[in-house]
């Protein structure tokens, strides 16, 4: 099955490449929410964070503060959202893990999440446990 950004990274599809190192690639989203919008991806492929090696992700990280402060510089935003979605549930639709660094400026409405859940200290309580407890076999 083919991976469009793999073909990116490999050249074999073309992109606005900014940034390359030996572990990530950076360009710019074609379907840009705002000017600067930009994606950052490693170089092995993975197709989400459930299955990523955590080293490509902390690597994709690295090279998006770097992207980040570029876009700053750049645009002269006055914020910047540095994200990444796992599944279609959560908007995912590219299956090659990424993150996007995107600028934002005061009082624009691109981008809101609407809380749907309204917790007690002991609904906190109850899901810490169960994360704490998930945590434990991977550690
Ligand atoms: P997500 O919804 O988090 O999976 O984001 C996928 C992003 O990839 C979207 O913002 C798309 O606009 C972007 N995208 C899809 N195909 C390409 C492409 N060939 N080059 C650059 N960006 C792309
Ligand atoms: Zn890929």
């Amino acid at each position: 099955m083919g991976c469009v950004f793999c073909d990116i990274i490999a050249r074999r599809a073309p992109a606005h490449i900014v940034y390359e190192d030996e572990a990530t690639v950076a360009f710019m989203d074609i379907m840009p929410i705002h000017e600067g919008h930009t994606l950052v991806v490693p170089k092995t492929h993975a197709a989400d964070a459930f299955e990523i090696d955590p080293e490509e992700a902390a690597a994709a990280m690295r090279t998006a503060v770097k992207v980040a402060r570029a876009v700053k510089a750049a645009f002269g935003c006055d914020g910047v959202n540095i994200f990444q979605s796992n599944g279609p549930a959560a908007g995912q639709t590219v299956f090659h893990f990424h993150i996007h660094v995107l600028p934002r400026w005061a009082g624009d409405r691109s981008i809101a999440l609407r809380r749907e859940y309204f917790a007690g200290d002991a609904d906190l309580q109850r899901a810490a446990e169960r994360i704490r407890k998930a945590i434990e076999p991977q550690s």
